[in-house]
C-alpha cells in the first residue's frame, strides 16, 4: 500500500492553515495577557474611587507615584511634606475630652472678649452635653490646645472653621455663640434642633490660630515662649492686623496643595508668594515648607477625618462681607456647585459673591484651607513626588471622582475689630445666625 502523497499545492495549503491557527492561538493568549496587565485601563489617572467610605480609614489618600504637571513642579520652590509626616497626620490620635458632669446651660452672647483659656472652659462645659464630642486635635506653636468640636449624631457633616488669621477673632466668637446656641437648644428640646442634630453633624475648629487670637486681643506678652519669631520681631509687626501664627507664618498659605507657594492668574503662573517674613502682618508668607506649622497639621487632620461626609465647608474670615467661591485649577462641576451655594448664602446674608476671577489673582489657589478642602473634594491625593495634594488631571473639567460638597471662604464683618458688640450685630443683623441654622438643614 503506497503512502498517500499530497500534492505540493495541498501541502502548502495545510501549512498556511496551521500557521493561521497558531497565530490565532497566540493572539488569544496575548489578549488574555493584556487584559490582565491592564492594557485597557485608562492611562495617567491617579484619582481612585475609595475602597470604602469608612471615615477612619484614610490609607488610600496617598499615592506613591504622581502626576504629570511637571512644568508646575519645576517651578515650586517650597519643600513639600514628607510621606512620613503626612501619614503621621492621617494617623493622629486626638485626645477626646472626658465629660463627667451634667450639662448646665452655657451663657455667652458677646458680652465681652474672652481669653483663650476661658473659651477652653466654655467648650468643656458644652462637652457635658451628650450631643458634643470635644477633641484636642493639636497644639499651637506656643503650646495652646487646638479644639475640634463635633456636634450632632448624623453622618453628614457641615464643616465650619474660624480664626485662621490672627486678627480675625470675631469669627471665633461668632462661631462659638452659634455652637452654644444649638447645644442649649438641643438640651432644651424646645425646637426642631434635636431632630436636625440627630440627622447631621457639625464639625468645627472654632479657633485655628489660638496664639494669634491671644496676641491680637491681649498683646504680645500673651506669648509664653519669648523666643518665638513673632515675639522677637514684634517691633517690626503691625499687631493691630496680625495674620500669622507665632512663627510668623500665614497659616492660610501653609496647606500642602497643588499650587502652594505660587500665584496664578487663570492658568498661568505669574509669581511666587513671599519667601521671607517681610510683610508687616505676616500675610502671604507660606512658611519654609508645606504644612510646617502645627496649627496647619491639626486642621488637616480634622479635615481629612471629615471630608468624605462633608456636605458644605465654610472657612470664616472677617474682612469685608464677601464670599470667595471657585478655584481655577479645579473642575467646572465643582466650581458650579460652589458658586451656586455661595449665591444661596448671599441671599441670606447679603455678602457679595466673588467667583473664579477673584481666586485667579492669588487669593486662593495657593495653599489656603479652602484649597485643601476643595482639592480633596475633587479627588486629589497626596503625592509622594511633590509632597502635596496632586492630580495628573490638572485643568481637567471631568475628574473621575468628585466629592459633592461646596467650599467657600466667607469674609464676615466690615473689618477686623476686637469689640464684641460688632460681632453681635454681624451675627444677628447680618444674617449669620439665620444662615448657620439654615445650613443645618441639608436641603439648603
Ligand atoms: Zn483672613
Amino acid at each position: 500500500m503506497s503512502k498517500k502523497r499530497y500534492s505540493r499545492k495541498t501541502r502548502i495549503k495545510y501549512t498556511i492553515r496551521r500557521i493561521i491557527f497558531l497565530l490565532i492561538i497566540c493572539l488569544i493568549i496575548y489578549l488574555i495577557y493584556s487584559i490582565i496587565n491592564g492594557l485597557f485601563k485608562p492611562k495617567n489617572v491617579i484619582i481612585e474611587t475609595p475602597q470604602n467610605n469608612n471615615s477612619n480609614d484614610l490609607s488610600y489618600d496617598i499615592v506613591s507615584t504622581s502626576e504629570s504637571d511637571s512644568d508646575v513642579i519645576d517651578t515650586i520652590f517650597m519643600e513639600g511634606l514628607s510621606e512620613k509626616e503626612y501619614k503621621s497626620i492621617l494617623d493622629y490620635k486626638p485626645t477626646l475630652i472626658e465629660s463627667n458632669n451634667k450639662y448646665s446651660f452655657v451663657n455667652y452672647d458677646f458680652e465681652r472678649m474672652m481669653h483663650y483659656s476661658e473659651l477652653s472652659d466654655l467648650y468643656k462645659s458644652l462637652n457635658n452635653s451628650d450631643i458634643v464630642n470635644l477633641y484636642v486635635i493639636g497644639k499651637s506653636v506656643d503650646g495652646r490646645d487646638i479644639y475640634g468640636i463635633e456636634i450632632g449624631k448624623g453622618k453628614d457633616v457641615l464643616f465650619i472653621d474660624a480664626n485662621i488669621h490672627a486678627a480675625e477673632v470675631a469669627t471665633t466668637l461668632i462661631l462659638t455663640r452659634f455652637l452654644t446656641e444649638i447645644v442649649n437648644d438641643y438640651e432644651n428640646d424646645t425646637s426642631n434642633i434635636k431632630s436636625l442634630l440627630n440627622g447631621v453633624k457639625i464639625a468645627s475648629i472654632p479657633c485655628i490660630n489660638p496664639d494669634g487670637y491671644e496676641i491680637y486681643n491681649y498683646g504680645i506678652e500673651s506669648l509664653n515662649n519669648k523666643n518665638l519669631w513673632v515675639y522677637q520681631n514684634s517691633s517690626l509687626l503691625n499687631l493691630d492686623n496680625i495674620k500669622s501664627n507665632a512663627n510668623g507664618v500665614d497659616l492660610n498659605r501653609n496647606f500642602p496643595t497643588q499650587n502652594e507657594g505660587l500665584y496664578y492668574k487663570g492658568y498661568n503662573l505669574i509669581s511666587n508668594t513671599s519667601i521671607e517674613k517681610t510683610t508687616k502682618s505676616g500675610k502671604y508668607f507660606n512658611g519654609y515648607s508645606s504644612a510646617s506649622e502645627p496649627e496647619t497639621k491639626a486642621s488637616m487632620y480634622f479635615m481629612l477625618k471629615h471630608y468624605k461626609n462633608t456636605y458644605a465647608y465654610i472657612n470664616l474670615h472677617s474682612q469685608g462681607r464677601v464670599i470667595y467661591a471657585g478655584k481655577p485649577n479645579l473642575s467646572s462641576s465643582f466650581n458650579d456647585l460652589t458658586v451656586s451655594f455661595a449665591n444661596k448664602v448671599s441671599k441670606i446674608n447679603g455678602y457679595k459673591v466673588h467667583g473664579l476671577s477673584s481666586e485667579e489673582v492669588g487669593e486662593g489657589n495657593d495653599g489656603s484651607a479652602t484649597d485643601f478642602m476643595a482639592e480633596l473634594a475633587n479627588g486629589f491625593k497626596f503625592s509622594t513626588k511633590t509632597g502635596r495634594l496632586s492630580s495628573s488631571k490638572y485643568k481637567d473639567n471631568n475628574p473621575s471622582f468628585v466629592y459633592k460638597y461646596p467650599v467657600i471662604t466667607m469674609e464676615t464683618m466690615k473689618t477686623w475689630t476686637k469689640d464684641p458688640s460688632y460681632f453681635k450685630t454681624e451675627y444677628y443683623d447680618f444674617g449669620l445666625r439665620t444662615l448657620f441654622y439654615k445650613l443645618l438643614s441639608k436641603d439648603f
